[in-house]
């Protein structure tokens, strides 16, 4: 771990960042907030002003900022509200906060990427897909701040400098594959550039979480075999996470994944031997095989197969997909032992209410059972939506779109599908909305409410939160329309 913790900074407010600062322009911080009776509360700044510089050297991001205002004191170059520009000495108690709060982490643009990849999702979207989706960003900032994966394949000799000497560590590494002429197919021609770079920051003692995107027939069986010897030659890498393919409808080169059971298990039996070393070596599993494998391989025996929480040590790969589906389990299991999951059941039951949660097909395959298994099976019943917009092989929650989440609630409203109307509860995962409340494909809540034909809930996506969330639900809708007939 470097000097800086990562923080949990969301991709798209990061890309907003792209027109922060035109090429050639001296960067400069736009601030947000400020905290009251601070420093720079007391210095007289406000949102809206920008900060330019500490001691003179200019701030280029979030990393810029906590290493040049590490001191109690400095000099601080400003754009005012009037577009003036100055400099102003700022000092702090020791261990005090500076007070500010800036707009996105980076602040001279985001750097975009000049590879060519075969799988690249951001090349499958529909074409009018709004534009932070579409940012194909490969900054080594975001890598470390927003835990984005990258190639290096953009890395100028001063940036590799600065990493080194701001200890800019760990970052997540685009691997894929170790083969120069695989990898050069996979990405394209500046490949064996970010192989080297990747090299002399190892040698520099710089760590890395390693990503290897499986694409069937061009990086999967003896090439990925070959890959992790590679990779766990370097002790620098610290892990490796495999995740698969994914393909939308919106393209024709890919058809398929590892979707079938006997693909994801020679994924998962490859791996197996790496693990079983790390472990008696380095006390860690060391690869990940992203959930997806285990959800594909085993399918309705995805419960009893799951590995247990150990294996995936810190989860320290969860955004990527992997340990998700054990901790979801834990956490539905840890909220079945505090009684949540009989008192939601009791909740229901009582109001004579049913509640649709809205999932990717992926989690079909363990939320259907946690439910059927148990005190909610008829009460909670989850809604698993089809990706249609994206289509291919897109089935997680977190990539559903408002106008498939909407059809297949008004579908399961048709009053063959559904006995009791009017009190049931339509329930969508936050997940699904980004920071302005829309979905992927723009929709609201009320967007996908109108749609729907039904009013619709926003509600967390763990079990120990959502449950409470339900029962609170019931009690504030009141009796059903049945109910107050009576
Ligand atoms: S590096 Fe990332 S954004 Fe760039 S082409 Fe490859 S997959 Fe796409």
């Amino acid at each position: 771990m470097g000097i800086y913790p990562p923080e949990d900074i969301d991709r798209e407010a990061a890309a907003k960042q792209r027109g922060g600062c035109g090429r050639g322009e001296a960067p400069r911080a736009l601030v947000r907030a400020v905290a009251p009776e601070s420093p720079a509360d007391d210095a007289g700044f406000e949102p809206g002003c920008y900060v330019t510089a500490v001691d003179g050297c200019p701030v280029r991001d979030v990393i810029d900022w906590r290493w040049l205002a590490a001191d109690d004191v400095m000099e601080l170059g400003y754009v005012d509200l009037d577009g003036d520009e100055g400099v102003v000495e700022l000092e702090r108690e020791p261990g005090e906060d500076w007070g500010f709060e800036f707009e996105g982490v980076v602040f001279d643009g985001v750097r975009q990427c000049r590879n060519a990849c075969t799988f690249c999702f951001m090349r499958q979207l529909p074409d009018d897909m709004r534009s932070s989706l579409t940012l194909r960003d490969d900054d080594f900032r975001l890598s470390f701040l927003a835990g984005t994966f990258v190639t290096f394949t953009n890395l100028k000799p001063e940036d590799e400098q600065r990493i080194v000497e701001q200890r800019i560590s760990p970052l997540r590494l685009s691997l894929h594959a170790a083969d120069p002429e695989v990898r050069r197919r996979m990405i394209g021609r500046h490949a064996q550039h970010g192989i080297d770079v990747l090299e002399r920051l190892l040698a520099a003692g710089i760590e890395f979480h390693a990503q290897i995107v499986l694409v069937p027939d061009q990086n999967d069986g003896d090439v990925l075999e070959d890959t992790l010897a590679w990779a766990y030659a370097r002790p620098g890498i610290l892990d490796v996470c495999i995740v698969p393919l994914g393909f939308t409808k919106h393209q024709s080169v890919f058809d398929r994944s590892f979707n079938n059971p006997e693909a994801s298990r020679a994924v998962m039996d490859l791996v197996v031997p790496f693990q079983r070393r790390a472990l008696a070596e380095r006390g860690s599993m060391w690869a990940f095989p992203a959930d997806e494998f285990y959800h594909n391989a085993y399918g309705p025996a995805l419960l009893k197969n799951l590995p247990p929480a150990e294996h995936y040590g810190d989860f320290g790969m969860f955004e990527d997909g992997v340990g998700i589906i054990r901790s979801f389990v834990d956490d539905w299991r840890a909220a079945e032992r505090a009684g949540l999951v009989e008192r939601c059941a009791a909740a229901l039951r009582a109001a004579d209410r049913r509640a649709y949660y809205v999932a990717g097909c992926a989690t079909r395959h363990f939320l259907g059972p946690l439910i059927e298994n148990g005190p909610l099976n008829g009460l909670l019943v989850p809604l698993f939506v089809e990706n249609d917009f994206f289509g291919g092989n897109v089935d997680v929650t977190g990539l559903l779109c408002g106008c498939d989440m909407a059809d297949a609630v008004r579908e399961l409203r048709r009053p063959d599908r559904i006995a009791t109307d009017g009190g049931d509860l339509f329930l969508v995962p936050r997940v699904v909305f980004n920071d302005n409340a829309v979905t992927l494909d723009d929709m609201s809540l009320e967007d996908m409410e109108k749609r729907a034909g039904v009013r619709m809930s926003v509600v967390s996506c763990n079990a120990s939160d959502y449950l409470p969330e339900i029962i609170d639900l019931v009690g504030r809708s009141g009796p059903t329309p049945d109910q107050t007939n009576q």
